[in-house]
Protein backbone atom coordinates (compact mmCIF):
# COMPACT_ATOMS: atom_id res chain seq x y z
CA UNK A 1 0.00 0.00 0.00
CA UNK A 2 1.90 3.23 -0.97
CA UNK A 3 -0.10 6.55 -0.28
CA UNK A 4 1.18 9.54 -1.32
CA UNK A 5 2.02 11.83 1.30
CA UNK A 6 -0.24 15.09 1.34
CA UNK A 7 1.87 18.00 2.82
CA UNK A 8 -0.33 20.05 5.37
CA UNK A 9 -0.25 23.41 6.61
CA UNK A 10 -1.64 25.78 9.03
CA UNK A 11 -3.24 29.35 7.91
CA UNK A 12 -2.34 31.90 9.90
CA UNK A 13 -5.31 33.84 10.28
CA UNK A 14 -7.94 31.05 9.70
CA UNK A 15 -6.09 28.30 11.51
CA UNK A 16 -7.38 25.89 8.65
CA UNK A 17 -5.33 22.63 8.49
CA UNK A 18 -5.28 21.93 4.29
CA UNK A 19 -3.00 20.36 1.66
CA UNK A 20 -0.10 22.71 0.94
CA UNK A 21 -0.83 23.33 -2.35
CA UNK A 22 -4.17 24.60 -1.30
CA UNK A 23 -2.09 27.33 0.49
CA UNK A 24 -0.27 30.47 -1.01
CA UNK A 25 2.96 30.78 0.93
CA UNK A 26 4.46 34.19 1.93
CA UNK A 27 8.05 34.24 2.64
CA UNK A 28 10.29 36.84 3.75
CA UNK A 29 13.75 35.52 2.04
CA UNK A 30 17.12 35.96 3.95
CA UNK A 31 17.61 39.41 3.00
CA UNK A 32 14.48 40.45 4.50
CA UNK A 33 12.19 40.71 1.67
CA UNK A 34 8.62 40.12 1.80
CA UNK A 35 7.02 38.15 -0.88
CA UNK A 36 4.28 35.93 -2.48
CA UNK A 37 6.12 32.39 -2.78
CA UNK A 38 3.58 30.95 -5.17
CA UNK A 39 5.96 27.47 -6.08
CA UNK A 40 6.14 27.38 -2.13
CA UNK A 41 9.76 27.09 -2.46
CA UNK A 42 11.54 30.12 -1.56
CA UNK A 43 14.42 30.45 0.78
CA UNK A 44 13.65 31.88 3.82
CA UNK A 45 10.80 31.49 6.64
CA UNK A 46 7.61 31.11 5.44
CA UNK A 47 3.66 31.67 6.56
CA UNK A 48 0.77 30.49 4.92
CA UNK A 49 -2.68 31.72 4.02
CA UNK A 50 -5.87 30.71 2.17
CA UNK A 51 -6.50 31.59 -1.43
CA UNK A 52 -9.28 33.29 0.22
CA UNK A 53 -9.62 37.31 0.19
CA UNK A 54 -11.07 37.50 3.60
CA UNK A 55 -8.05 35.49 5.00
CA UNK A 56 -5.47 37.74 3.63
CA UNK A 57 -7.14 41.06 4.40
CA UNK A 58 -8.09 39.99 8.17
CA UNK A 59 -4.08 38.43 8.50
CA UNK A 60 -2.70 41.91 7.51
CA UNK A 61 -5.58 43.96 9.32
CA UNK A 62 -4.41 42.10 12.96
CA UNK A 63 -0.79 41.80 12.16
CA UNK A 64 -0.89 37.73 11.45
CA UNK A 65 1.69 37.74 8.94
CA UNK A 66 4.41 39.83 10.92
CA UNK A 67 3.74 37.44 13.87
CA UNK A 68 4.29 34.53 11.30
CA UNK A 69 7.08 35.45 9.39
CA UNK A 70 8.53 37.21 12.79
CA UNK A 71 8.86 40.76 11.07
CA UNK A 72 7.30 43.80 10.67
CA UNK A 73 5.87 44.17 7.22
CA UNK A 74 6.53 47.37 5.65
CA UNK A 75 3.36 49.43 4.02
CA UNK A 76 4.57 48.75 0.70
CA UNK A 77 4.56 44.97 1.59
CA UNK A 78 1.12 45.35 2.96
CA UNK A 79 0.24 46.84 -0.20
CA UNK A 80 1.40 44.44 -2.18
CA UNK A 81 -0.05 41.30 -0.35
CA UNK A 82 -3.35 42.98 0.48
CA UNK A 83 -3.58 43.57 -3.71
CA UNK A 84 -2.66 39.91 -4.43
CA UNK A 85 -5.36 38.77 -2.06
CA UNK A 86 -7.79 40.52 -3.23
CA UNK A 87 -7.79 38.88 -6.50
CA UNK A 88 -8.62 36.19 -4.46
CA UNK A 89 -12.34 34.86 -4.42
CA UNK A 90 -13.81 35.66 -0.88
CA UNK A 91 -14.62 32.12 -0.55
CA UNK A 92 -11.67 29.27 -0.19
CA UNK A 93 -11.70 27.69 -3.61
CA UNK A 94 -12.23 24.38 -2.76
CA UNK A 95 -11.41 21.50 -5.47
CA UNK A 96 -14.29 19.24 -6.14
CA UNK A 97 -12.07 16.43 -5.38
CA UNK A 98 -13.30 12.78 -6.05
CA UNK A 99 -13.32 12.47 -2.14
CA UNK A 100 -16.73 11.90 -2.50
CA UNK A 101 -18.50 8.99 -0.65
CA UNK A 102 -19.85 6.31 -3.26
CA UNK A 103 -23.75 6.68 -3.80
CA UNK A 104 -25.99 4.98 -2.54
CA UNK A 105 -26.06 5.17 1.19
CA UNK A 106 -27.72 8.02 1.95
CA UNK A 107 -28.04 8.09 5.52
CA UNK A 108 -31.25 10.28 6.31
CA UNK A 109 -31.08 11.43 9.75
CA UNK A 110 -34.21 11.87 10.52
CA UNK A 111 -35.34 14.69 13.58
CA UNK A 112 -35.90 12.17 16.22
CA UNK A 113 -39.12 13.35 18.25
CA UNK A 114 -37.92 13.73 21.51
CA UNK A 115 -40.67 11.79 23.58
CA UNK A 116 -41.35 12.93 26.52
CA UNK A 117 -43.06 11.67 29.54
ZN1 LIG B 1 -7.46 30.97 6.15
Amino acid sequence: MSRKHVPLRTCVECQQVRPKRELVRVVRSPQGEIDVDEKGKAAGRGAYLCRSRGCWERALARERLDHALKTKLTAEDRERLLHYGRQLDDTPAVATSSAQPKGGSRKEHEASATLEG
